[in-house]
């Protein structure tokens, strides 16, 4: 059966977005390097890689723009 929705193959066949596993403390975590967005992966289950993976794709979209996307959103007692 093929799986439905994005997938991991879709996120890092992207233009600048790199995709790697690495034995990590955290599921997972993005930096730029200036040239790539790395997102670098622990080894979960399908589901999980995907789910944090997505989840790093949306800092990536999100970057520069958190106070505006976020405005109305508290954060630690601090909106
Ligand atoms: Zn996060």
């Amino acid at each position: 059966m093929t799986p439905k929705g994005r997938q991991v193959s879709h996120i890092d066949a992207m233009p600048r977005i790199a995709v790697h596993y690495e034995r990590l403390p955290v599921s997972g975590n993005s930096h730029w390097n200036g040239t790539v967005d790395h997102l670098p992966q622990y080894r979960g289950s399908p589901a999980r890689q995907r789910f944090t993976l997505l989840h790093e794709f949306k800092h990536i979209i999100d970057h520069g723009a958190c106070d505006r996307l976020y405005r109305d959103v508290t954060r630690r007692g601090v909106t």
